[in-house]
Formats: C-alpha cells, structure tokens, sequence
C-alpha cells in the first residue's frame, strides 16, 4: 500500500459513500422546495459494487469510511454491507451518518457488522419545529431514542449534528450546548452553506463566531482534542461539561487545506469535493467489466483532480446535485 495524495500533497485516506439517494426526511437545508428526481433501482450501485469499489480503495490507502445518504438505513440490506466493508483488512473504521429516526431498530445489528460510531443529525430538540425543519416528520421522539439505544450498544462517540439557521433553530444553541454540561452530549454547530433554488424562503446562515459568542453566556469554551479522528470541527468544552461543542464552518474558515476526503455517489459517481461539480463515473466501467488496477486509476485520476478549495465565498456553489445526492 503506497497511500494516496493529491496535487497539493493531501493525504487522501477517507471515502464517504451514499448508500441512496431516498430519505424519509425533507430537510429544509438539503433538499429543495419542489424535490429532485429520485434515481431508479437500477441506477443505484449494488453493495457488490460498492464492495469492490472499496477494495479498490483500500488497496490504494483509504483505511476509513462514512455511510451516508440519502437516509442510510432506509436502504435495506444496511447491515450486510458493513460486514462486508469491515472484512476489508486495510479498512479500520466505518462510521455512519443517520438522522437517526430508524436508529434504535437497527443500532445493535449495525454494531455487531462492524461498525464502530455514528454520527446524528439532530436540528432541534421541539417537535413542532423538527416537523418545520425536515418537512414531514413526526418522529422526533424517535431520534433521541435511537441517540440513546446507539450509545447504548456501544457506537461511541456519538456525535449530533445541528445545521444553526437563523430565525429557525439558532435560539436553542443553548438549550444543546447546556445539554454537553450536564450529559455526555457531544454537538457539532454546522454553518449553513447555500442551497441552490431555495430563493427567499432560503434558511439564513449563523456564523460559527456568532454562535461561539452566544455560547460564551454559558462560560468559557475551553479548546479540547477531538474524541476521536482529526476531521474539519474544532472542539470545545463548557466549564465542568461531561460532553464537548464543535463548530464546522466551511463558509466561514474552510477546510480544504487538510480535506483527506473523496465521495461516492449513489450511481457511482467518485467527487474529489463536496461543493464542486467534477466527477469521474465508476458504474459504468465496473459494469464493463473493468479491472481492479483500471478502476485504482480512476482513483488515481479522482485524485489528482481535487480541487484546492471550493468557492463557496466567491458565490460558486454545485448546480448538480443536491447534497441529498452526495451525502453532505
Ligand atoms: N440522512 C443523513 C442525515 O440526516 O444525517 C445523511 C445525509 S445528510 C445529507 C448528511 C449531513 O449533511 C447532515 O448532517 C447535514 O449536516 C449536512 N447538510 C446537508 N445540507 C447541508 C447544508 N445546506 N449546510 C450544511 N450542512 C448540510
């Protein structure tokens, strides 16, 4: 194994995969007003082409890898795939990304396949508000059931993630922040980044130093290492906090400098950036028949290709597709 680096001398060791493009949410921040076309079946990898997608990877020097969506566990099968990914030598962390309404049901199955942490998205802890947010649910209660019954069974550190939008939820920074005091909580702030056809409806972004400072009403935030792995949030502890706060803002201050990662689309399509839209399809040579050293080149060429930075502050964000489709 060489290892992977980009034209900038990035390692790249970290592939996050949607699993599909379906979710049983609607978030207001990820997908648009009017929807998006939803691939058909067929369109969709098979966990056989993702597993051999991954070898190729981990032959290449990717060790780590995140499931994403869509909505992960609405894709059946889940657990199947991870047995197979954590058979995969070089890979020695799968982690999962959920909004956590299917959580408690699956938790226990998902960490006997192998998979080690989970991260949540959790918008706001009032039910009507979560309703607003991701358009139809009614499940909030769900969610912070499956938060516990995954810490529970041991996919530990889970980590929740809150999109702050103004004049929405950025008036219960507070109320998750005081929740990191008194539980293990651990809560990454996420600044907003544009979605494009949202028009005045659009939710407003909070800047991570706004929320930092609203935050300072509860003491002062004491810069802490991360609990594990060395990924784009900054963390912070409250004054005698059980749990941490982590702010990720890629529009404020990006990350790009030390952006170890690549994406995998749910119809194969392999995206050296999140927020742009260059993309090397891998479906259709896998379903040619290509070979392992042919598909570590489209790797290669994947790579080489990573941009520097995304340019979300000079307006550019991908007209492609929604993050729905490449898994945020
Ligand atoms: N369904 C899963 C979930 O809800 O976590 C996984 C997919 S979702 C697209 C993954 C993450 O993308 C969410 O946690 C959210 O933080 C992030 N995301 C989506 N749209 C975003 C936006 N406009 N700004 C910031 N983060 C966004």
């Amino acid at each position: 194994m060489t290892g992977l680096s980009d034209s900038f001398q990035r390692p790249i060791n970290y592939l996050r995969i949607s699993v599909t493009d379906r979710c049983n949410l609607r978030c207001i921040y990820c997908l648009p007003p009017g929807g998006v076309r939803l691939l058909s079946h067929g369109e969709i990898l098979t966990y056989e082409e993702i597993h051999t997608i991954a070898r190729a990877a981990a032959e290449l020097g990717i060790n780590k890898i995140r499931l994403t969506g869509g909505e992960p566990l609405v894709r059946s099968g889940l657990p199947e795939l991870i047995q197979m990914l954590a058979q995969i030598e070089a890979i020695d962390d799968i982690s999962l990304t959920t909004n956590g309404t299917l959580l408690s049901h699956y938790a226990a199955e998902l960490k006997q396949a192998g998979l080690r942490r989970v991260n949540v998205s959790l918008d706001t802890l009032k039910q009507d508000k979560f309703e607003f947010i991701t358009r139809l649910g009614n499940n909030l209660g769900q969610v912070l059931e499956g938060i516990e019954v995954a810490k529970a069974v041991g996919l530990n550190p889970v980590k929740l993630n809150m999109v702050v939008m103004s004049g929405v939820n950025d008036d219960e920074l507070l109320d998750f922040a005081g929740k990191t005091i008194a539980e293990d909580w651990h809560v990454r702030f996420i600044e907003l980044m544009p979605v494009t056809g949202e028009g005045s409806t659009a939710p407003k972004f909070v800047s991570a130093g706004e929320m930092r400072q609203r935050l300072e009403l509860l003491g002062e935030l004491e810069p802490c290492l991360p609990s594990i792995g060395n990924g784009p949030a900054k963390y912070f502890r409250l004054p005698h906090a059980k749990g941490t706060v982590g702010f990720i803002t890629p529009v404020s201050e990006h990350f790009c400098f030390r952006c170890n990662r690549l994406r995998l689309t749910a119809d194969g399509k392999l995206r050296p950036c999140l927020l742009s839209d260059y993309e090397i399809d891998l479906k259709q040579p896998l379903r040619s028949g290509i070979s392992s050293a042919g598909l570590k080149q489209l790797f290669e060429e994947a790579v080489a290709n990573k941009p520097l930075r995304h340019h979300l502050a000079e307006g550019y964000v991908p007209k492609e597709r929604p993050f729905s489709q490449v898994g945020g």
